[in-house]
């Protein structure tokens, strides 16, 4: 049987590792972390939105972001300070606004596809993952970025996806819980959200049944690839004294689904995968309360101002989660990124926010801002990675895209 190592044990990886498995390949997930699903698949926005799918490649994103840049706690905070991958990764980013179009289409028609997918694989599965079938309600504060949003519409609509304008009556018919006026909305009845993170463990155990071995403490080292296979070394991090001996696997292949950590594994394979690292940050509200619960939405809302997003998940949480912070490989929550995120539930909704749980992730942001999906410059290697801030939206789609990949250059 051909052996198949999967890098990664987030969301990417392990529909990776399910799609691979139900192809028939053996498959072993290997993971810097204990348990998967613990970097930037834990605590994200929830949103399965095929409605957010507009690339940010364009001339209004970049004028928002040097407004931002003067503004405290705007939703984009950017460290000036110079780093060569940060500003040729901006370079990339700006030379793309010319595919925009292009690409915002690509990427609704994939995010269409792997609903899909994901929905399969929680049915086939038995996964609860706190699905919530509502859709999603975008919220404009003024008339210009309505009518920017309306342009959006149309890329959406390209890419075969339908969603409504809603006047301010309509938003607060939809979504009740809200306290504040609007110019106007979009709602999208086909959306979704979910909790990631119970979505991925609950794959990761059906993965482990169908026999997936889950390789985790194991920080990989290097990848060696040779006219008959591919070897994976890794150290081992769970010691008291740090990273101990080094240990292999030998395999037929190797898919790269290291989130932020692609860009280093695809470098020693003499390749190029330009992910940057874009922080974000959640709080998740803890409902308590009969009043909270009864006044937290159910709808699952991006306020297109302060670039927020939530999503209901089960009767007790909610999740808030936003910002864009371009400072490198930092996993620091900080409070001032944080502080925002609650005072808008205080502003918008009539739920205590007594108990937050405060979370930051690192979104593996390309330059185009589309997943890459794809072979490597070397046999047996393959790369599903890159997936931004949709990698919850889109997974299901690239791993079915990847498996087809090693499909058809390996029988399984
Ligand atoms: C605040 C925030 C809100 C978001 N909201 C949404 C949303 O609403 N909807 C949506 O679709 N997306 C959202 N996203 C984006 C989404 O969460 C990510 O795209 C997705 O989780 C990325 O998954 P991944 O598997 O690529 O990366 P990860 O989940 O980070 O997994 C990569 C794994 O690779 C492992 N790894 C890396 N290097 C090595 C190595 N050398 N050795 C061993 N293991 C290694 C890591 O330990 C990690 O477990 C959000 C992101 C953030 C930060």
């Amino acid at each position: 049987m051909t052996h198949v190592a999967v890098i990664g044990a987030g969301i990417t990886g392990v529909t990776t590792a399910y799609s691979l498995v139900q192809a028939g390949f053996e498959v072993s997930v290997l993971d810097r972390h204990r348990y998967p699903a613990m970097e930037t698949s834990f605590a994200n926005g929830g949103q399965l939105s095929a409605s957010h799918t507009e690339v940010w490649n364009s001339m209004e994103t970049l004028k928002k972001a040097f407004s931002w840049m003067r503004t405290k706690e705007a939703p984009l905070l950017f460290n000036p300070r110079f780093s060569w991958h940060k500003y040729s990764w901006l370079a990339e980013f700006m030379y793309q606004i010319r595919h925009h179009r292009v690409n915002s289409v690509a990427c609704t028609r994939l995010a269409i596809e792997a609903r899909r997918h994901l929905f399969a694989m929680a049915t086939a599965e038995g996964i609860d993952f706190d699905l919530e079938q509502r859709g999603i309600l975008h919220l404009y504060h003024d008339r210009v970025s309505f009518e920017q949003a309306s342009h959006a519409t149309q890329l959406l609509k390209e890419g075969g996806l339908e969603r409504s304008p809603v006047t301010n009556e309509e938003i607060h018919q939809l979504e009740p819980s809200l306290r504040g006026r609007y110019f106007g909305g979009f709602y999208t009845p086909s959306d979704s959200t979910g909790d990631i993170h119970k979505f991925t463990r609950g794959l990761a155990r059906a993965c482990a049944r169908k026999g997936v071995a889950f390789i985790q403490d194991a920080v990989v080292q290097y990848i060696k690839t040779h006219s008959s296979g591919v070897e994976v070394q890794w150290k081992n991090g769970c010691g008291k004294d740090g990273l101990q001996p080094i240990a292999s696997l030998h395999c037929d292949a190797v898919v790269v689904c290291a989130g932020v950590g692609s860009r280093h594994l695809a470098n020693m394979l003499g390749d190029r995968i330009n992910v940057y690292p874009v922080k974000g940050y959640s709080v998740t509200v803890d409902l308590s309360d009969a009043d909270s619960v009864a006044n937290a939405p159910w709808v699952s809302l991006l306020d297109e101002q302060a670039k927020i997003v939530t999503s209901r998940l089960g009767e007790n949480r909610l999740r808030v989660a936003g910002t864009a912070e371009f400072s490198g490989e930092n996993w620091d929550i900080r409070a001032d990124r944080i502080r925002p995120l609650v005072q808008w539930v205080r502003d918008n909704l009539q739920v205590e926010t007594e108990k937050v749980t405060p979370w930051a992730g690192l979104r593996p942001m390309t330059p185009s801002m589309l997943p890459v999906v794809a072979r490597g410059k070397r046999p047996r290697v393959y790369y599903n990675t890159g997936h931004g801030h949709l990698g919850w939206t889109l997974s299901g789609a690239t791993a079915a895209m990847v498996t087809s990949l090693v499909h058809n250059d390996l029988p399984s």
